[in-house]
Parts: structure tokens; C-alpha cells; sequence
């Protein structure tokens, strides 16, 4: 008797694992995907598509999603859905879909905001499946150099310069020959590197399975005991590069992807994970980063959805029983009700809970915890370049210079943002500099004779707070002569590189914390949102920070799921999608990647043959 009804129970079970795990028709296919098709180059019908204002009337009916802002993680949410036969309304506050991954041209020259070059998106790599999928294989990415990174430490004559190389191998075997005395510690870290990326999965996982199963796998320590990956995740970045070498450049090596956290309060596997991410290649989208919405957007109406801009989202409708049911989008002094029964919230936790939630919910402490676990991260300073000029007569290449003024990143950083606002733009410890025109190999004819660079730091929101109430290009003199003190040390900085910028200077434009959050929607002008630190990467707090939330109904998007960056927040979007869908779409990708290998294997050895012939 007690055997037929374990029998029974082991059955259900395990037919509902299956329908849950692969039952569903999945969203993903081989066939969808087509040739990538000519860019198109007419501005007008760029905008038509990705600058479509809000109205009630262009709201289509009956939907089965809205979407909460169009950065790459709410699209790729709202793309999955829809390709399960969903309609999906996906809602921008700003005047153009893309979150981060909009462009902005101003004087002829056009520049991207969040987006300076990818990885991972080599054939058959899980990343470009999935950009195939949700662009029905449209976005085309062009390839860095090979050197596609420059570190520079140390300003005069202490000046050091590493390169850094993609490639399977040649990667680890060129940071060997310039730290030929520290093979031994880039060997381990590149080990650590390839256990972090096959074990990321794993951390995935902890978001999908059932909370409590999440936390009892991490509170017994089976987790820990099941993969080394789940104590690398909680070890901080000094102490794991500490033990591998006491060479301060080669640590610098080991971190240099400055995500606004000095190492001591970074996640080993995350940084191990950043170096990985470009060992097979840097990339960037073929047209500029506005390629990614252009096209996933084209998903979304295939499928009877649609992205709809300045559409601020002021409210998310929570009925009686604590259910999300739409949200509420302000439309000049009126507030226009749009209704659905799943609300996705791709505009970051702490606009969400903090802002869009009403009051009586934000303070329950379900919705405080979800809060707490995360803080704010730092704001970025960005300067817009336009030169008059060739990349050939600038002596520019897709090539990324990131440049530090010393190799102690703990102390240098933390002393930088412990400094009063008035010290700031004089004593700026580090920047990258990286050439739009010069990735895109579409800007020559887009563009033609037209340079672009972005130089970008990381800063306080607290130094620019006090213009927060002030309205965007009309902050005043004091404002424009504060960011303008950052600018010109920058500007200085990448000039003794780059000596024949000045002379071809023609447009100069400075984004601050005040302007992420203007156009990026970004809470306390945060260039990630919540901070990337030791907290949130805490295995615990993966369990906990999922992208159900404890109002039915909503779900969380983006880069505050997993991690940030393009890829973090696209991986935001996926999980969002299986969560709200109850179908682990994963499972969908990892049976597609198979039969694409596959594929790939047949063609390598018919071509083979015939060569032989
Ligand atoms: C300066 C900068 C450089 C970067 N460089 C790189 C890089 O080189 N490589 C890389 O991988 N990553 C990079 N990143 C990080 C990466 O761009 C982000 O992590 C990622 O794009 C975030 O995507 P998301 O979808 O989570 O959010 P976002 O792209 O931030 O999208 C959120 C959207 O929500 C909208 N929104 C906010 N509030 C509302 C509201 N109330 N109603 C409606 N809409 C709302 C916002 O306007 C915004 O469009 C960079 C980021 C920045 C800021």
C-alpha cells in the first residue's frame, strides 16, 4: 500500500518535473533565424520604430505582459514571452527604446551610452544563440582587434603598458610573456577563471528552483560541498589575487574591469567571470549598440506586442489581494491605466520597490528586505568626443585604453571616493577610453571622416546631488563649470596618449550621474544600479534576490537578477522569462545549442570531404 502511493506520488513528481523542465513548446528555434538583412540607414524609420510615443490607442488589446522599461534585460524578457505567442507591451520612460543600449547622435557624430563591447559571442556560444533568437538572427556583431584591451599604470615616467589579447589560448599565453616571473599564478587564475564561467550556471539555478530549497541547499553547505564556484562567489577579489602573486601590475590585470567596487569588496568569481567573458573575443554590434532594440523590437510586434516610449510608468496596480494587475503610465498631467495579468519590472529593484510600488506595500517587510539586501551603486562620468578626422589620421583603433594612476586599486579607490566633491576632478584615479566609430565598421560610410571617443570614470552621486532638482541642459553655471573640472583632467589624461586630439577636437558633451538618471531612468544616477559588492553577490542573497517578487504577479528583470553588463542583464531577462512563464527556457537553449553544434560538426566535416575530392 505505502509502496503503490510512493509509486504514485514518484510518478506525478516526475511527470511534472518533465512538463516543467521540457514539456512546453519552446519558445526557441532553428528556423526563425534568417540571413542578417541590410542595416537600415534611414534615420526616419530607425525612429519610427524605436521612437514610438505612447497612446492609449496604440496599446494593443487583450495583452499578456507589460514590460517596465527597454534596457536589454526587459527586452529579451518581453522577446521571450512573445515568442511563446504572448502580446507584450514594453513601456520606456525616456524617447527612444534601449535603455543602455541607445545611441544618441548629436553634430554628426553618434555615440553610444552603456554599451563599449561584449564577449562571448562566438559561434554557437549560449549568448549569441540567444541574440539570434530574440533578433531572429538580424544583430550582427563585428570583432575587436585581438589586442582589444591596453592597461596602462602609473602616470610619467613610472608609466607601465600591458596588452591584452583574445584567443582560447593565446590569452593566458600572452599575459605570460609580459609577467614571464608569474606564469604559475596566471595559470591558477585562469583556471579559476574557465571553473567560473562552467559553474555560473549553477548560480543561475539557485534563482529558478524554489526558494526554500535555494536557501536549504546554501544554509546546509551542500552547495558549497556541490562546487567550489559557490565559495568563490563570497570570496573577496584581494584575497584570492593575494595568495596568487604578489605582483601589484599583474593584480591590477586581474581586476582591471572597474565596476565601481575596489577589489577587497569584490566577488573573485565576478571578476574572474569579466576576464573570461573576452577570451574568445571582444565584440561590438554592427550599427551601434541601437541595433539590439531596433530588431528585438521587431520580435515583439511579430507577435502582436509593442515598445512604446516616453511612456513613464508612475505606478504598478496592486489590487486587494496584494496582486499585481497593470500599471500606470503618466501622459502629460493625466495617468493613463495600462492592464495586464503578469507586470515585469526592468527599470531596476530600487525604482521598483522603492518608487512604483504603492507606500502601503513598500513598507511591509518582505518588499524591505528585498531592499536591503542591495545598495545603490556609484554614478559613471562619461565625456562625448567628436573629432574632425580619419581613425587612420587620429592614430586611433577598436583597441579600449584603460588607464590607472597606481597599481594599489583598494587604496586608491577607496581614497578617491572618500574625497570631498571639491577634491574629486583633481585627483581622478582611473578611466578607459574607447572609439564608437572605430569599433563599428559601418561608421566609415555612416560617418564618413568623423571620429568618436567616450572616456569614462566612476564617481559619487553625492558630488552632484545638489543640482538634482535642476532640469537636464539647463543645470546652471556652477553645475557645467563642476563636470567641466572633470572633463578637462580626463580630456588632459588621454591627450598625453593620444597627443593629436586636442587639434581635432569639434564637439564635446559631459554625462554625469544626473544624466543617468534623466535618460537611463537610474536610480541615484547609478551607472549598474544596485552595487556590484561583496553583499550582493553573497550565495545567500543570489538565492534570495529572484525575479518573483512577494507581490503576485511581478517580476524583476535585468541587471539586478544576476549581475550587470550586457550579458548579466540579458541572462536578468531570460530567467525573468522562464520565472513568469513557469518553463525553464534554459532547458530550451541548452537543446538548441546541442543541435546547432551538431549542425555545425556535419558542415566542418561535408567541407572536409570535399576538399579531399
Ligand atoms: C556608461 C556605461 C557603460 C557600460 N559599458 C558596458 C560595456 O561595455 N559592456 C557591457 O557588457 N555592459 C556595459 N554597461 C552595463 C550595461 O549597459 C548594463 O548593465 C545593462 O545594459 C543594463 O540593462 P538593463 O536592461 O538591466 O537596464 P537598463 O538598460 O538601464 O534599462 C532600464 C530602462 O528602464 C527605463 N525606466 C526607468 N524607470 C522607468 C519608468 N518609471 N517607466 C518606464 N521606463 C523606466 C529606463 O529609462 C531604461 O531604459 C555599461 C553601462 C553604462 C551605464
Amino acid at each position: 500500500m505505502w509502496l503503490l502511493a510512493f509509486l504514485v506520488w514518484f510518478l506525478s513528481w516526475a511527470g511534472g518535473m518533465y512538463w516543467y523542465l521540457c514539456g512546453r513548446p519552446s519558445p526557441f528555434s532553428e528556423d526563425c533565424v534568417r540571413p542578417a538583412g541590410p542595416m537600415e540607414l534611414n534615420q526616419k524609420k530607425r525612429d519610427k520604430l524605436l521612437k514610438q510615443g505612447f497612446a492609449k490607442q496604440k496599446v494593443p488589446k487583450d495583452l499578456d505582459a507589460i514590460v517596465i522599461g527597454s534596457g536589454v534585460g526587459g527586452m529579451t524578457a518581453a522577446a521571450t514571452i512573445a515568442k511563446t505567442g504572448k502580446k507584450v507591451l514594453v513601456l520606456e520612460q525616456h524617447d527612444q527604446a534601449g535603455g543602455c543600449c541607445h545611441t544618441f547622435i548629436d553634430k554628426g557624430f553618434e555615440f553610444d551610452v552603456g554599451l563599449h563591447y561584449v564577449g562571448q559571442l562566438h559561434e554557437n556560444s549560449l549568448f549569441k544563440i540567444i541574440f539570434d533568437q530574440i533578433t531572429e538572427g538580424q544583430l550582427e556583431f563585428a570583432e575587436l582587434d585581438q589586442h582589444f584591451d591596453t592597461v596602462v599604470i602609473g602616470t610619467g615616467k613610472e608609466t607601465r603598458e600591458y596588452t591584452i589579447c583574445s584567443g582560447k589560448t593565446e590569452m593566458e599565453e600572452h599575459l605570460k610573456k609580459q609577467f614571464p616571473d608569474d606564469t604559475e599564478a596566471i595559470e591558477e587564475f585562469f583556471k579559476i577563471m574557465k571553473l567560473s564561467a562552467r559553474k555560473t550556471p549553477y548560480l543561475a539555478a539557485l534563482k529558478l528552483i524554489p526558494e526554500w530549497l535555494a536557501l536549504f541547499l546554501v544554509r546546509s553547505g551542500l552547495a558549497n560541498l556541490y562546487s567550489s564556484a559557490f565559495r568563490l562567489l563570497s570570496m573577496n577579489a584581494t584575497d584570492l589575487v593575494d595568495k596568487l602573486t604578489s605582483n601589484k601590475d599583474l593584480q591590477v590585470i586581474f581586476a582591471y574591469y572597474f565596476y565601481g567596487t575596489p577589489p577587497r569588496d569584490s566577488s573573485s568569481l565576478i571578476n574572474a567571470l569579466m576576464l573570461h567573458h573576452f577570451k574568445r573575443g571582444a565584440y561590438y554590434p554592427k550599427g551601434g549598440a541601437s541595433e539590439i532594440p531596433y530588431h528585438i523590437t521587431k520580435v515583439i510586434q511579430k507577435y502582436g506586442g509593442n515598445v512604446l516610449v516616453r511612456a513613464p510608468v508612475s505606478r504598478i496596480l496592486v489590487d486587494s489581494q496584494g496582486a499585481a494587475y497593470g500599471v500606470a503610465v503618466k501622459k502629460g498631467k493625466e495617468e493613463i491605466e495600462v492592464r495586464a495579468p503578469v507586470v515585469i519590472s526592468n527599470c531596476g529593484i530600487f525604482n521598483t520597490f522603492k518608487r512604483l510600488l504603492p507606500p502601503e506595500i513598500q513598507v511591509k517587510p518582505e518588499i524591505q528586505n528585498r531592499v536591503e539586501m542591495m545598495k545603490p551603486g556609484r554614478g559613471s562620468l562619461l565625456i562625448f568626443c567628436g573629432f574632425d578626422g580619419t581613425e587612420e589620421e587620429l592614430g586611433i583603433s577598436s583597441t579600449n585604453l584603460w588607464l590607472f594612476k597606481n597599481n594599489d586599486m583598494d587604496a586608491m579607490m577607496d581614497e578617491f571616493f572618500s574625497l570631498g566633491k571639491d577634491e574629486a576632478p583633481d585627483n581622478i584615479p582611473m578611466m578607459m577610453c574607447t572609439f564608437p566609430s572605430a569599433k563599428d565598421p559601418t561608421s566609415k560610410f555612416r560617418h564618413p571622416g568623423k571620429s568618436s571617443m567616450i572616456i569614462l570614470t566612476m564617481v559619487n552621486y553625492e558630488w552632484f546631488e545638489e543640482w538634482k532638482d535642476t532640469t537636464v541642459k539647463r543645470r546652471g553655471d556652477d553645475y557645467m563649470e563642476y563636470k567641466m573640472r572633470f572633463a578637462n583632467n580626463l580630456f588632459d589624461w588621454a591627450c598625453v596618449h593620444y597627443p593629436k586630439f586636442r587639434e581635432r577636437l569639434v564637439f564635446q558633451e559631459v554625462a554625469t550621474p544626473l544624466t543617468n538618471n534623466h535618460y537611463l531612468g537610474a536610480y541615484r544616477g547609478a551607472m549598474y544600479s544596485a552595487e556590484q559588492n561583496l553583499k550582493r553577490y553573497h550565495v545567500d542573497v543570489m538565492a534570495k534576490n529572484r525575479c518573483d517578487t512577494p507581490v503576485k504577479n511581478l517580476f524583476i528583470s535585468g541587471q539586478d537578477v544576476f549581475s550587470c553588463g550586457i550579458a548579466g542583464a540579458l541572462h536578468g531577462g531570460l530567467l525573468c522569462a522562464a520565472t513568469a512563464l513557469g518553463q525553464i527556457v534554459h532547458v530550451d537553449l541548452l537543446l538548441l545549442k546541442k543541435k546547432l553544434k551538431r549542425r555545425k560538426a556535419r558542415e566542418m566535416a561535408a567541407l572536409a570531404q570535399k576538399k579531399l575530392q
